[in-house]
């Protein structure tokens, strides 16, 4: 029987907080997008966690923050390795929860978070990768995209008057355009993996039930009004659509070295348990270590020490 995934968390080494993580995110990880479902992500799924253990898993998410601000640390120090964490979802389905509470412990000096909006004019005049290679997280930090360049087979797909507005050459606008995006976001994932940004796409999964029930809260709470827009709501009704994109872009774009995590998202504690779970198993699976020191700089911390000294 194994133990219960919330159990003695306090008690576990560092090895054994990881192999937890391992077992709350993979099932969630697609490597391979042939034969990829959406249907087959249940967005109420907790993996057997009952809303009842959220005190635990609060304590969970606690010991993952903890961990990942350790790992940050030293990603930091050795500055090699970037790591993006792109976030995809349909409205509140719980993004900003998720980069706050996951990221609450990281050092703010070592991440870089961005959201991308509807384009401006600016950005309209250039290839559609643009503003999102201006936002790539320098080495040694941890980058989160708040939407990103999946958007263009989203809502681009879902609407495609947004594609009209893009300014591309007539003759480059043909069927194959999704095709061609895809094929484009797998070159761009590799040559960023073969560069040392390590990629790790998550849809939040929220069930169109669970939307509604919080869009009527963020209308009745006077403290989080300011986040509901009408045309949220109207969004709603391309729901299939933007379920089939998804679909296709998880299928199109689910690779080894830039795979998805498709999380449940009705339940807000368990997608930030298994996004914190995702970000830790990526960090401990690089060959991270604090840089060594060298003969050159031991002499001179040796020197530096002995002045130390005598000044006291
Ligand atoms: P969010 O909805 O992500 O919490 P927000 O409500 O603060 O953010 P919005 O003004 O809703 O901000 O900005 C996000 C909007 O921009 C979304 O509707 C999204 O679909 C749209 N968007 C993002 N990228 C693109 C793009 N490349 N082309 C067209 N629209 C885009
Ligand atoms: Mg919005």
């Amino acid at each position: 029987m194994p133990k219960h995934l919330l159990a003695d968390l306090d008690r576990l080494d560092f090895d054994e907080v990881v192999d937890r993580c391992r077992r709350v995110s993979e099932p969630f990880r697609v490597t391979d997008g042939k034969g990829f479902r959406l249907r087959d992500v249940d967005p109420d799924d907790t993996l057997g966690l009952r809303d009842d253990d959220k005190e635990r898993s609060e304590a969970a998410l606690a010991v993952g923050v903890r961990t990942l601000a350790r790992l940050q640390d030293v990603l930091y120090a050795q500055d090699r390795w970037a790591l993006l964490l792109v976030v995809q979802a349909m409205d509140a389905a719980g993004k900003d929860g998720v980069v706050k509470h996951v990221m609450s412990g990281v050092n703010p000096q070592g991440c870089q978070v961005h959201s991308f909006k509807v384009p401006s004019s600016e950005e309209l005049d250039h290839d559609w990768m643009w503003r999102c290679v201006q936002r790539l997280p320098n080495r040694g930090n941890i980058g989160i995209f708040n939407r990103s360049w999946y958007e263009e087979t989203l809502v681009v797909r879902v609407h495609p008057e947004i594609l009209a507005s893009q300014k591309l050459p007539k003759s480059l606008v043909t069927d194959a355009i999704w095709d061609e995006r895809f094929q484009d976001i797998r070159a761009f994932e590799r040559y960023l993996a073969r560069n040392g940004t390590v990629v790790r796409k998550f849809m939040l999964h929220v069930s169109k039930k669970e939307q509604r029930r919080r869009f009527l809260d963020r209308i009745a709470d006077p403290d989080r009004r300011w986040k509901f827009a009408l045309g949220d709501v109207k969004e709603r009704g391309h729901w299939d659509a933007y379920m089939e994109a998804y679909e296709d872009a998880v299928r199109s774009t689910a690779t080894e070295h830039a795979p998805w995590y498709v999380v449940p998202a009705d339940h807000k504690w368990f997608t930030r348990l298994v996004v914190a779970a995702a970000t830790i198993v990526t960090l401990a699976d690089l060959d991270l270590a604090y840089p060594e020191v060298d003969a050159v700089k031991k002499r001179d911390l040796e020197t530096a020490r002995r002045l130390l000294a005598k000044k006291a």
